[in-house]
């Protein structure tokens, strides 16, 4: 017994003796000239991934997935991560096409690395051609440019990898996606389903029309994502309406009544509404009916404000038609607000880094789109770094994205790459036009230097991922916290999207890109490049 203790004893002792050195090899000190060598390299190794890159984009592209439904696309993506030896846990937070991708490389930083997947409806287009050209009448395209971050995100991982065995560089990469970014309805999930807990940070990508970064509040809104169904009683429209209750009256006057508050509303905010069921035929008075808002502004008490709101005006509506109302989330993003420490530490690398060199025939692409859409931008593409994005000294409305719920988590910046045409009007077909082409290809390669080399920082500088945790405690947090919009119950709403891929997944297989016989996905197509009016 006396010897058994003596002998745990010995062995603490041992270990304690030796935890300081173990502590030195997890921060291992690498000199500046290493890390600048480190980089140097893995720039060189995206730069030789540039054909892998230009595959998965247009392979992306090619399968045209909207919102929860990117079954293709998630499985063509993992398949990769798997080859290179990632464990792939799929169906995360519940939503079949969710995964997460994680490879563990020795003690140190857990870094997630993700990037948007699915597509817009009713944006189908030829790529490369400037003017409207639907692959597939009415089908679903990639007209935002969600095709490309998840390849910037891959290429980045698989260089990180080798020079991370190479250098024995101890740290974890994690590979995800944001699904169904569209509907804002994934990333909320992961966080309330504790996928973000354990990890340090994120860096996320999102297409752009220049390579920058930005820290504090960013431009644009978060928002709540509900949808309203109201309940009547059917009747004959012409033989006994006095027996029906019209929950389409309900739905109708749901938005009479908002727009009504609309004109009350602070410029900062936008809401918008469609109709998801407003009945079956006129001579069937409608016994369900159902409105979908997007309520956004740039604080967490305004969008709940709105979302009471909205609630009020339901009941009002359901009072009114002598119906019921329920209601659904949908989806929720929180105002996104990044990390300074990271966003300063990768604006270094995209100086670096720097725009791609543009062809002549990226340019032609470029102008002619421009001027199609009527933009006020005809420069064609940039050929300047915009700069680092600093906090907004006034906020400005806009667009939403939920990696918002992600930003109040971990700290967390997003990547804007130059994969797209400036000036264009956004989830349009004309914002496909550029995203299986060299201008897709090119930007995504500079995108993946940036975000490599800026992993690099963190895998070898722990006073930097030190700075920016407490950026993100005492700054960010210092007087605001998370709480989420969607409760303990709220499913993902997986279902959405499923009729509309079902009518159109059929044409859209014919158009899928096959690297094993074509080179590029324009070529395939057979389109000139630029194919100009
Ligand atoms: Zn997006």
């Amino acid at each position: 017994m006396i010897m058994q203790k003596l002998k745990s004893a010995t062995v603490k002792l041992v270990f304690l003796l030796f935890l300081p050195a173990l502590t030195l090899h997890a921060q291992k000190k690498i000199s500046k000239r290493q890390i600048k060598e480190i980089k140097k390299e893995i720039i060189q190794e995206v730069e030789d991934r540039h054909k892998n890159t230009q595959v998965m984009i247009d392979k992306v592209f090619s399968f045209a997935e909207l919102g929860f439904q990117e079954y293709e696309s998630s499985a063509y993506l993992t398949s990769i991560l798997e080859t290179a030896g990632f464990s792939i846990e799929r169906g995360i937070s519940g939503i079949p096409t969710a995964w997460m991708a994680r490879w563990d490389h020795g003690e140190g930083p857990v870094i997630a690395l993700g990037s948007d997947v699915d597509c817009i409806p009713k944006a189908s287009q030829y790529p490369g051609v400037a003017y409207h050209k639907p692959m597939v009448e009415g089908a679903p395209g990639h007209g935002e440019g969600h095709n490309s971050g998840i390849p910037v995100i891959v290429t980045a991982a698989l260089a990180l990898q080798e020079q991370m065995k190479k250098n024995d560089l101890g740290g974890s990469l994690v590979v995800w996606p944001g699904i169904a970014e569209e509907l804002v309805a994934s990333k909320a999930w992961y966080v309330r389903d504790g996928y973000f807990e354990k990890i340090d940070i994120c860096i996320f990508t999102h297409v752009s029309s220049n390579l920058s970064v930005s820290y504090g509040q960013a431009r644009g809104t978060g928002l709540i994502s509900v949808e309203y169904t109201f309940d009547g009683e059917a009747a004959h429209s012409a033989g006994s309406p006095w027996r029906g209750r019209s929950a389409l009256d309900a739905a109708e006057l749901m938005n009479v009544g908002w727009n009504y508050k609309r004109e009350h509303l602070h410029p900062l905010k936008r809401s918008h509404s469609i109709f998801t069921d407003a009945g079956d035929q006129p001579n069937v008075v409608p016994s369900k009916a159902s409105i979908w808002y997007y309520f956004r502004d740039i604080t967490y008490d305004g969008i709940m404000k709105m979302y009471n709101d909205g609630n009020n005006i339901a009941r009002g509506a359901a009072l009114m038609t002598d119906t019921k109302v329920t209601s659904k989330v949908l989806g929720t993003a929180w105002p996104r607000h990044f990390n300074k420490v990271i966003a300063e530490t990768m604006d270094l690398n995209i100086q670096k880094v720097g725009l791609p060199s543009w062809s002549e025939a990226d340019q032609q692409l470029a102008k002619a789109v421009q001027k199609e859409v009527n933009s006020k931008n005809e420069k064609g593409l940039a050929t300047a770094l915009s700069g680092i994005g600093k906090p907004q000294k006034n906020p400005v409305s806009g667009g939403s994205d939920d990696i918002g719920d992600i930003s109040w988590t971990i700290p967390t910046v997003t990547l804007r790459f130059p994969s797209n045409i400036p000036g264009l009007q956004g989830h349009h077909w004309s914002n496909a036009i550029a995203m299986a082409t060299p201008i897709a290809h090119k930007g995504a390669t500079a995108g993946a230097k940036v975000v490599a080399t800026t992993v690099i920082d963190f895998l070898t500088k722990p006073e930097l991922l030190k700075s920016a945790k407490d950026y993100f405690k005492n700054v960010q947090s210092k007087d605001k916290e998370y709480k989420p919009m969607i409760t303990e119950k709220d499913p993902p709403p997986i279902y959405l999207n499923e009729g509309i891929m079902k009518q159109y997944r059929p044409q859209l297989e014919k158009f899928y890109f096959d690297e094993t016989k074509y080179d590029t996905y324009l070529e395939q197509l057979n389109i000139q490049y630029p194919t100009l009016k």
